[in-house]
This record gives C-alpha cells, structure tokens and sequence, in this order.
C-alpha cells in the first residue's frame, strides 16, 4: 500500500487527516529517527548524514539515484557505530524540492534489496538467544 492510499485509508475508516499521521525511520544500530515533515518526507537532521551507495562497488551516488542506504551520526558513544551499511534501497531528494521549508535532503525508502538471508537485528538475537539457550 502506497502512502497515498493509506492516508486516504485513515481519513476514511478512522477520520484522521494525514497531518495528524506521524511516521518515521530508524534503525536499531543507528537510534537516529528520521520523522516525517508536514509532506511526509524523511529529512536528514543536522546530527545525522545519509549516503546513498552503489548497489555494486558501494561508491557514493548522486541524489536522485537509487542505492544501499548509509546511515552515519557521530551521535552514538557508547558503541564504536559511526556508520551503518543498512539493507534498505533508498532515494536521497534536495531538500529545496520538499517544500516544507526544511532544506536538508530527505530520504526516501524504496524497500529492502530483497536477499533472503538478511534477518533484522531483533530476529538475529533471537535466534543467537534460542541458540545460546540450546548449548547450555
Ligand atoms: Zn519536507
């Protein structure tokens, strides 16, 4: 479902207006929320910067352009985790082009890169958890 379509979802079934819809990202490794603007866009705070990467050689690409998302904050002390190379396929627009008068660029998600392997963070400690449990 397309953001659209859930927003007008809302409206319909529960009456709330998508202004009144929060939403935002995050990652475990990297607590930096991304929240949405009043256009549901997804700005870089000034404490926080996104690369998008190549899917292939893992170079920096151009805004407008679809990649691996690269998460980095220097805002995280307590682990050695400056930088996150995420799973997620994102878009990083102008900010200018948002028109909510914030002017950093915003991220936009497109999905996962769709490999079966990769679990989140959550089902990874549960798994090493159920196994952990096993040996004992
Ligand atoms: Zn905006």
């Amino acid at each position: 479902m397309d953001k659209e379509e859930f927003y007008a979802l809302a409206k319909k079934v529960f009456a709330v207006d998508d202004s009144d819809i929060v939403e935002f990202y995050g990652a475990v490794e990297h607590p930096i929320l991304y929240c949405d603007c009043p256009r549901h866009h997804f700005h870089v705070p000034v404490y926080s910067r996104v690369i998008i990467r190549d899917v292939n050689t893992l170079e920096p690409l151009p805004h407008g352009q679809v990649g691996l998302v690269n998460l980095i904050s220097p805002m995280v002390r307590a682990t050695p985790i400056l930088s996150v190379m995420t799973d997620d396929l994102g878009v990083l627009h102008d900010g200018g082009t948002c028109g909510c008068g914030i002017t950093s660029p915003y991220l936009e998600i497109i999905g996962r890169v769709g490999l079966k392997d990769i679990k989140t963070c959550a089902a990874g400690a549960a798994e090493l958890l159920a196994n952990a449990g096993s040996v004992r």
